[in-house]
């Protein structure tokens, strides 16, 4: 978004990478990232901004531009797998919805014979009702919130990033003890986390620890806005599947697959790139600058 004196424009790059929408109170029109935004102001959902499209706000109200070549739509999964909240709508798709969805396709893909299934809240915690209701396995909370404190892949040490796990989760041992626990989380990055959940849950008095993730590996960074990870640093980059289980102490371990996935998402017009390393905007000409996108008088 660019503010200026008397206008207010939105821009949407042409794939539709990231999210951007509008809203509306009385006359007045707004912008945001996430519909859960206008919720909160007590604003009316209006429409998403179309990949490529400038919208421009002034006091005559809202006016489309054509902006950036249309290419094809890629839209971040990832959005819907962890960063956005699950209140939010983007591109006709709900992240709560769409994360059961992943949960029922996790449970197709890997049923496990479990006592109860936990979530690492909040993001796991869709997937984890749907994985549950589709197998008639039962729901526990069997890790706790902290909501005081923030996310912890963007603390910016390690040192920082350990404490802020154990300032964030605590196992609910009432819920654990002597349980076969399926635990589904949203995603692997370092894996440092993960090795302190299970042991945290085992600690709690787990018999044993099912680790089940709502997306593919992680194992490639991002180039278009979000700060994971170094690729070295990533662990689908340095070990395989059996090398992370061994390396976060899990009885087993399964990721959900990338066809798995896009059938949660009820379409593939969606960027996958930290997954399977397939950039849909060319990464040697974001490292160059290179600007291919004409944009139209305003
Ligand atoms: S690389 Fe990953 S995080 Fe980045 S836009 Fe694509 S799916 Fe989203």
């Amino acid at each position: 978004m660019i503010m200026a004196e008397d206008k207010l424009f939105g821009l949407r790059d042409p794939q539709g990478v990231r999210p951007l929408c509008i809203g509306r109170m009385g006359d007045r029109y707004c912008l945001a990232s996430e519909s859960c935004a206008l919720d909160t102001i007590g604003a009316e959902f209006i429409r998403d901004v179309e990949p490529g499209e400038i919208v421009v706000i002034d006091e005559d109200g809202l006016h489309s531009r054509p902006g950036f070549t249309k290419t094809a739509r890629s839209s971040c999964a990832f959005e819907y797998i962890y960063f956005a909240r699950p209140d939010s709508t983007m591109d006709q798709l709900n992240v709560s919805e769409s994360r059961r969805q992943m949960g029922i396709e996790l449970a197709r893909e890997c049923p496990i014979e479990a006592d109860i299934v936990i979530a690492v809240p909040d993001s796991g915690t869709a997937s984890a009702l749907g994985y549950a209701t589709a197998l008639g396995i039962p729901f526990g909370e069997g890790l706790i919130k902290n909501r005081y404190v923030g996310r912890t892949f963007i603390q910016p040490t390690q040192a920082m990033r350990e404490v802020g796990v154990r300032l964030k989760l605590n196992a609910n041992a009432s819920v654990l003890k002597d349980k076969r626990v399926v635990m589904i989380d949203d995603s692997i990055v370092r894996g440092t986390t993960s090795c302190k959940l299970v042991d945290m849950v085992k600690k709690a008095g787990a018999k044993e620890v099912h680790f089940l993730i709502s997306s593919p590996p992680v194992a490639y960074p991002c180039y278009y806005g979000i700060d994971t990870a170094e690729r070295e640093k990533l662990i689908a980059n340095q070990l395989d599947v059996e090398g992370i289980r061994k390396y976060i102490g899990a009885d087993s371990l399964h990721y959900i697959s990338e066809e798995a996935l896009l059938r949660a998402l009820g379409t593939d017009a969606v960027c996958l790139a930290c997954f399977n390393g397939t950039y849909p905007i060319p990464i040697s000409n974001l490292n160059r600058g290179k600007n291919d996108f004409e944009i139209q008088k305003c």
